[in-house]
């Protein structure tokens, strides 16, 4: 079944939730760039993650998020849109490492403990929301659950999770966003608590065949849930042959002359769908 990801209104209106599953999505993204175990495990939260994120936006506006350990991986950037559309790459793919001590992919080692996390929320006309928090975990959704309490205070709870194949292939993949309404009660807040404790990874509930409908009824009790919308969720890159020409305009008139001089055309490639354009001479002239 393809992705998608479902929005929730639960105990009355008090929690908004939104779940998602990302197989596909992570998949198309290792396929892509070759990330190895770790590095898919840690770019597939972070994909699932923007593209919750994504939902909650309306019409046109984008979000993009940053996140810069330092650990082997480099940073890793994800943008996604209401749409459903979201990608991601990582700087260093190769990246992999035993399990951790708790028998899962090592994302924390992977993406370091020390860095930042950082969101762009561009939301049309000029205005943009921007917030930034230090890395505190390294395994992603503790990090968005902090930056959700402290960037847009907003108490929610995260999950992410990747399980990959031997043969590196995305098993499963997909997340959850549960988020406190203002004006919450004591006794909704200790109910979503201990609901939230007592869900299974979210990558296992998937790889059996859960959907996300089917992981918040079983995070919540099936009066509790009033489902808003279902909308798919994929891997879309935006990268043009538009946008790069764009992209090495801004390395000025003196960066494109010698690219004329020396190499009569310049190669890029999409640092998110790794695809190539070729710019010739004469389409680099035109750039002066
Ligand atoms: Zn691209």
């Amino acid at each position: 079944m393809s992705d998608y990801l479902v929005k929730a209104s639960v105990y009355g209106g008090m929690v908004r939730a939104y779940a998602t599953t990302t197989t596909e999505a992570v998949e198309e993204a290792r396929r892509r760039q070759d990330t190895w175990a770790t590095a898919s495990a840690a770019l597939g939260r972070s994909i699932t993650i923007t593209g919750l994120m994504g939902a909650m936006l309306k019409g046109e506006d984008t979000i993009t998020a940053k996140i810069e350990g330092d650990g082997p991986l480099g940073a890793i950037i994800c943008d996604s849109n209401a749409k459903g559309d979201v990608r991601g790459y990582v700087i260093n793919p190769h990246v992999d490492f035993p399990l951790n001590s708790q028998g899962k992919l090592d994302v924390k080692r992977a993406v370091g403990v020390e860095g930042t996390l950082s969101v762009v929320k561009d939301l049309g006309l000029k205005d943009y929301f921007t917030g930034q928090v230090p890395i505190v975990s390294g395994e992603i959704s503790e990090d968005f659950t902090y930056y959700f309490a402290n960037s847009e205070q907003t108490p929610s709870a995260v999950g992410a999770g990747v399980l990959v194949n031997p043969d590196h292939t995305i098993l499963a993949a997909g997340g959850f966003i549960v988020q406190l309404m203002p004006g919450a009660s004591e006794e909704i807040i200790s109910k979503l608590e201990k609901a939230i404790e007592f869900l299974p990874p979210i990558s296992s509930l998937i790889r059996d065949g859960k959907n996300p409908e089917q992981i918040l009824q079983q995070l919540f009790k099936d009066d509790d849930i009033k489902f808003l919308e279902k909308m798919s969720i994929k891997f879309q890159c935006k990268c043009s042959k538009e946008r790069m020409m764009n992209a090495i305009k801004g390395l000025g008139k003196k960066e494109i002359l010698e690219m004329i001089e020396e190499d009569h055309g310049a190669e890029t490639t999409c640092h998110f769908c790794n695809n190539k354009y070729n710019i010739t001479e004469e389409e680099l002239k035109t750039l002066l």
